[in-house]
């Protein structure tokens, strides 16, 4: 139970904000960021020793709670082994193992598996895989990805061109991204009547332009960090059939979603859709080393490797890392191993009623709770500042972003965490609400 004596956590304090971009921020970051000391089950300690319920499972990745005893051993066994070799003409148990199981729990035709350091890194490979195909299939016009707007897939250069153009800031890149094929925001809702008018706009851009398309790349069923957004599955379906009748790929980017997030193992198993290319990553591991995969159909991989360039011109330093692959097999095989649905579903009730009075607040405009995710939406851009302090005060760990406070948290939450969760968005709320009016 030690912490950071105040002066020295003080000392550390300056040095960040000297020292370290934090993720969007500007250089000294405007707000100082809390200084976590160690984290263990839901709960993240800071240095001043207070604890927070991490609401956010540190962005999708840690669903099984941190210093989780068996992820804990799995990397400790593969470090007493090795922690890392290169891929290159080297190979591993850790990686087939891990390949292996990948190949079993997603659809059955995606059956190769390329290994990366983060999910920005396998939707570039993801695209790459498009591209490559269709010049390996002789139609090199055929280069251009199309999905539609609220999207998010990364923020290197190519997975930023598929952001949603105002959420990715394209105005600002328009030089430097490659242009892609936008369609609308898939209208809105889980449980929303297919929109024949809005699939038929689909229809007729893929007949007008796709000779220039080589793959569709959308977020099944959420999109997340570009707006927290669900829509019905069906939409998925009726891309795949679209996808095939004008012969163009489908990306499935369940980097979000995937593993159990949504109440099924993977997000594409509300709509029985198998893709051509998939993205996984965030929760693969458990959140405890960065690793992410891009998986594909053996019709994918032999166009590439019957090409003129018959290899896929991609290899990371750290490809395939030991560690990160035992840990993220552990982490598989613990979630598989309990009845996670059941979990994910508990958690669904208790957002979904802990979140209901939230929708009388001043200035929430929408509640919305899918599987282990629970959103607010508000009127205006939250005040990051009062909704995180207020959410603090409740003893809880949220990180709002535009107009949304919301939630994902370890499916190892407890009932009683769970409320607290609740609360302190519905305070983070009024707290904004407060500050912004
Ligand atoms: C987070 C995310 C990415 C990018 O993953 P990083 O590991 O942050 O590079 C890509 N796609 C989706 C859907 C994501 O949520």
């Amino acid at each position: 139970m030690t912490s950071v004596p105040s002066s020295a956590a003080g000392a550390l304090a300056e040095l960040d904000a000297g020292l370290l971009w934090h993720p969007y921020s500007s250089m000294p970051a405007q707000h100082q960021p809390l200084l976590v000391e160690s984290a263990e089950g839901v709960r993240l300690r800071l240095a001043d020793g207070r604890e927070l319920i991490d609401g956010m499972s540190s962005w999708w990745a840690a669903i099984h709670g941190y210093r989780h005893p068996v992820l804990d051993a799995a990397v400790q066994v593969q470090l007493a082994s090795m922690s890392h070799v290169m891929f290159g003409g080297l190979t591993h148990a850790p990686a087939i193992r891990l390949a292996e199981r990948l190949v079993q729990i997603t659809p059955e035709e995606l059956r190769h598996v390329f290994f990366t350091d983060s999910g920005s890194v396998a939707v570039e490979v993801a695209a790459k895989m498009a591209l490559q195909y269709w010049i390996s299939a002789g139609r090199p016009g055929k280069h251009k990805l199309m999905t539609w707007r609220g999207g998010y897939h990364g923020d290197t250069l190519h997975p930023m061109s598929v952001c949603d153009p105002e959420g990715g800031m394209h105005a600002l890149w328009k030089s430097m991204l490659p242009v892609q094929v936008f369609q609308d925001a898939p209208p809105a809702g889980f449980d929303a009547p297919l929109d024949e008018a809005y699939l038929a706009r689909w229809e007729a851009a893929l007949a007008a332009d796709s000779n220039e398309i080589a793959a569709i790349i959308v977020e099944p069923v959420i999109q997340g960090a570009g707006g927290m957004t669900f829509h019905n599955p069906s939409y998925l379906t009726r891309l795949r059939e679209l996808a095939d009748r004008h012969e163009v790929l489908l990306i499935v980017d369940e980097i979000a979603t995937g593993f159990g997030r949504t109440g099924r193992l993977f997000a594409l198993e509300h709509a029985a859709v198998s893709p051509d290319i998939l993205c996984l990553g965030k929760a693969m591991t458990g959140g405890y080393l960065s690793m992410a995969a891009t998986l594909c159909t053996p019709s994918v991989a032999e166009r590439i490797s019957s090409g003129d360039v018959p290899v896929l011109a991609h290899g990371p330093t750290f490809m395939a890392n030991p560690l990160a692959a035992a840990v993220s097999l552990a982490s598989i095989d613990l979630l598989l191993s309990q009845p996670w649905q059941s979990e994910v579903g508990r958690i669904e009730t208790a957002l979904t009623a802990g979140l209901a009075q939230a929708a009388e607040l001043p200035g929430v405009t929408d509640v919305r709770v899918l599987g282990a995710i629970g959103v607010l939406q508000l009127r205006d851009p939250v005040s990051i500042e009062a909704a995180t302090r207020a959410a603090v005060e409740c003893g809880v760990w949220l990180r709002p972003f535009r107009d949304l406070i919301y939630t994902m948290p370890p499916y190892i939450s407890s009932d009683d965490d769970l409320v607290r969760i609740c609360r302190a968005m519905r305070a983070a709320a009024e707290a904004s609400d407060a500050a912004t009016r």
